[in-house]
């Protein structure tokens, strides 16, 4: 939050259509001690330095609250690139697509071949899953890895994958070029400090009742411990109706992406657990802001082992991407 203070006598009334000129909308208070004006800049405003700032006629000093997340809010200033792909370029969502777990080599170059030809640029599969239940499928762990960057290279798709644990961080690491933290794991600061450690990018799932702030500040942790960039996710949160299996909150998308300045993807898949559900909430995701999208597909959803529900058969794939009018390449 930025305070713009006035030389004493200054028009405010001047000052404030001066700086709306710049794209920085304020609201005028008067301090109860000396009775000056200041301004208070609307969080959505254009972002521009103090120095420039003070320039303005007008203008005495211009003062900003500590942030409790520096490192996140310095990744508003700096193009976010990830494996060669841009993030945040309008009209240009990075699609990264993939099953819920990589159950074979065969499956996983299957789907990395329909993700390729539909445009996506990243693959996406579990070696390691969370799983409610202690005797559902859990991955196959590091033979998945290989078989997923094996399928990835042979289309020219980049990795993201979940690390769970501490123990497979150098794993995961030697085989993505994104790192996922689960939302079962965005407050495992252990884990997320190995993490960041590696100094790859990570892309940060939101847990399922955190608040914005909890979510920035595992960002702040992951970017502190050494993450070259942090990439929040936003899959659904619990919600009150099981009709669909989370709610997503595009109220924070549109935090992220407008207020914070984040790059922000989402996960249709894991928000609504239905795929019918996935080609609406893809395109309301991006109206709101979303950089990208995170979609469970698969090349025979009937026998997928993990989240067959909300995974797009290679058809219904290629019509949502198609759907999305992506008329700018992504690459950097
Ligand atoms: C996943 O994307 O594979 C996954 C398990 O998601 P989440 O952590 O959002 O449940
Ligand atoms: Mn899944």
């Amino acid at each position: 939050m930025q305070l713009i203070t006035l030389v004493p006598g200054a028009d405010a009334k001047d000052a404030q259509s001066r700086l709306q000129a710049l794209g920085l909308w304020t609201i005028p208070v008067q301090s109860e001690h000396t009775g000056h004006t200041a301004l208070l800049v609307e969080p959505h405003s254009r972002q521009l330095p103090s120095e420039v700032l003070r320039e303005v006629p007008g203008v005495a000093d211009v003062w900003a609250a500590p942030s409790p997340h520096p490192k996140v809010d310095a990744q508003a200033h700096r193009p976010i690139v990830i494996g060669g792909v841009r993030m945040g370029q309008p009209g240009a969502p990075v699609i990264m697509a993939g099953p819920c777990s990589v159950e074979s080599a065969t499956q996983i170059a299957a789907a990395a071949a329909l993700v390729a030809r539909a445009g996506g640029h990243f693959l996406r599969g579990g070696a390691f899953k969370p799983r409610t239940s202690p005797y559902s499928f859990a991955g196959h762990g590091e033979p998945a890895l290989r078989w997923l960057r094996d399928a990835a290279d042979a289309h020219g798709l980049k990795v993201v994958t979940e690390v769970m644990s501490e123990l497979h961080v150098a794993p995961v690491a030697a085989h993505a070029d994104l790192l996922q933290v689960g939302m079962r794991n965005m407050q495992n600061f252990a884990l997320l400090k190995a993490v960041g450690a590696t100094g790859k990018p990570v892309l940060l799932k939101r847990a399922l009742s955190a608040t914005m702030h909890e979510w920035l500040m595992a960002g702040e942790h992951l970017l502190a411990a050494g993450a070259s960039a942090v990439v929040f996710c936003e899959r659904g949160i619990q919600g009150f109706d099981p009709a669909t299996r989370n709610l997503l909150d595009l109220g924070a998308v549109a935090l992220m992406r407008h207020v914070y300045r984040q790059p922000i993807v989402v996960d249709p898949s894991h928000a609504t657990g239905r795929r019918d559900l996935i080609p609406p909430l893809s395109r309301a995701a991006i109206a709101a802001g979303a950089d990208g999208l995170l979609v469970e597909v698969h090349p025979d959803t009937a026998s997928a082992r993990s989240d067959g529900a909300q995974a797009l058969d290679p058809a219904e794939f290629e019509a949502l991407i198609a759907s999305l009018g992506i008329t700018v390449s992504a690459q950097a």
